[in-house]
């Protein structure tokens, strides 16, 4: 069922002292590539490790490093990407607070790897607990000799900035997140170019996730062919999984890819809350559109949810039962989108504040007929027409919402009221 790599210590409250972490094998995948490996090995482990970015995009780790130009003098900088901001998703959280060596010597052992010699923890705004045990774990580790001048002898420098932002979901977009650090606005970057050519400081940066970071002394440690020989063919490893909402056990799971969405909401989850009926889930994390009851056996893995139509994304599994309206789940997600809406780009800025104009008049009982045609028009012109994934995010679970559970949209429209809320106010 679960499979405890990452999270194996996060339960001993004493995981965030270096000395217990030194206890259970921690730095030792650092010392092994600074005193045996050159950084080009490290790439290859990790590319033969097949490990992908495990912030929702899904991109190979290795492959990414690979994109950092061999010929560029300028400095390159690593970014670790703990602005986890996704509804529904507290995974890194817990890496970052429970464990925060893992996360740190996975930084160290990627810095190397790229050619780095600064590297930034870039925490969310409202991450103060996990900022504190992060600051505490690079203090920790200066100490000792794993981060500053001439790490264990080897020659090779390194320094650490724990960096929090100002607490903006758009700061979790990896460009956004590079204008931050700069002082700047939270604002997306066009692209090309690409942070690997031309991020931070217009150098070439890469930016990975806390848990994709976090991964990499195991993969080290144990080799690629080991973390690539868990989860599916082409999902390999390890994932942390946020389960939320309507069951009786939410909380982190550390599963093998590949595993069924089943095992995570019935067997560790402890199945419905209150012995309602499920009625959808958001599979990974409330941007990705909404799987139906019968698609609970999908597993849990990169392609099996893109064939099931949605995604894997951050993880973040959420559970909603029978008594839910879907409107309503609809109008609190396109609230937060629309306030988290950076101002770049007017389909995404506008096009989301209209969207919440329709959606909230809908569930007040105050829809005219041909809003939910406007709501579908509105939501065609933004997806795939902004700098950024935040309009994508904004609409896929409307249009999803609208597509499986049209029949309560209309309802609203034409009853003025809710379906869902009159048969379950006297239950
Ligand atoms: Fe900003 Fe939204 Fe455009 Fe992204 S899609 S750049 S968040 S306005």
């Amino acid at each position: 069922m679960e499979k405890k790599i990452l999270t194996k210590y996060v339960d001993d409250p004493n995981q965030i002292n270096i000395d217990t972490y030194l206890s259970h094998g921690g730095y030792k995948a650092l010392e092994k590539v600074l005193k045996e490996m050159k950084p080009p090995e490290v790439i290859e482990e990790v590319k033969k490790s097949g490990v992908r970015g495990r912030g929702g995009a899904g991109f190979p780790a290795g492959v990414k490093w690979g994109f950092i130009p061999k010929d560029n003098p300028k400095p390159r900088y690593l970014v670790c990407n703990g602005d986890e901001s996704e509804p529904g998703t507290c995974k890194d959280r817990v890496l970052m607070e429970s464990d925060p060596h893992s996360v740190v010597e996975g930084m160290a052992i990627s810095s190397y790897a790229i050619g780095s010699h600064l590297a930034f923890i870039y925490n969310r705004g409202e991450f103060a607990y996990p900022a504190r045990m992060m600051e505490k774990a690079v203090e920790e580790a200066y100490e000792k000799g794993y981060l500053g001048k001439n790490i264990l002898g080897t020659g090779y420098d390194l320094d650490m900035i724990v960096h929090t932002g100002g607490g903006a979901y758009i700061c979790g977009e990896e460009s956004s997140q590079l204008n931050s650090i700069e002082g700047e606005r939270g604002m997306s970057r066009m692209r090309p170019p690409f942070p690997a050519v031309a991020g931070l400081y217009a150098c070439p940066t890469i930016v990975n996730n806390v848990e994709t970071l976090a991964a990499v002394p195991f993969i080290i440690n144990n080799g690629g062919d080991w973390y690539a020989s868990m989860g599916t063919e082409k999902s390999n490893g390890t994932k942390l999984f946020s389960l939320s909402g309507h069951v009786k056990n939410p909380g982190n799971y550390e599963l093998e890819l590949g595993t069924p969405l089943s095992v995570l909401i019935n067997d560790l989850g402890g199945g419905m809350l209150d012995g309602h009926k499920l009625k959808a889930i958001i599979p990974g994390g409330s941007s990705t559109p909404m799987l139906l009851p019968d698609q609970i056996d999908v597993k849990l893995d990169y392609e099996s949810l893109v064939e099931a139509g949605s995604m894997l994304g951050s993880g973040a599994v959420i559970v909603i039962d029978e008594r839910t309206c879907m409107v309503w789940v609809a109008e609190r997600l396109i609230h937060f989108y629309r306030h988290e809406s950076c101002g770049k780009c007017t389909p995404c800025r506008d096009g989301t504040g209209w969207l919440e104009q329709l959606i909230s008049r809908i569930e007040r009982g105050e829809g005219k007929p041909g809003d939910i045609e406007k709501i579908e028009s509105l939501c065609g012109n933004i997806m795939g027409r902004t700098v950024c994934p935040l309009g994508d995010a904004a609409v896929m679970p409307i249009q999803s919402s609208i597509k499986l559970f049209r029949d309560e949209w209309e309802y609203h429209i034409q009853n003025k009221k809710c379906m869902v809320k009159s048969e379950f106010a006297f239950k």
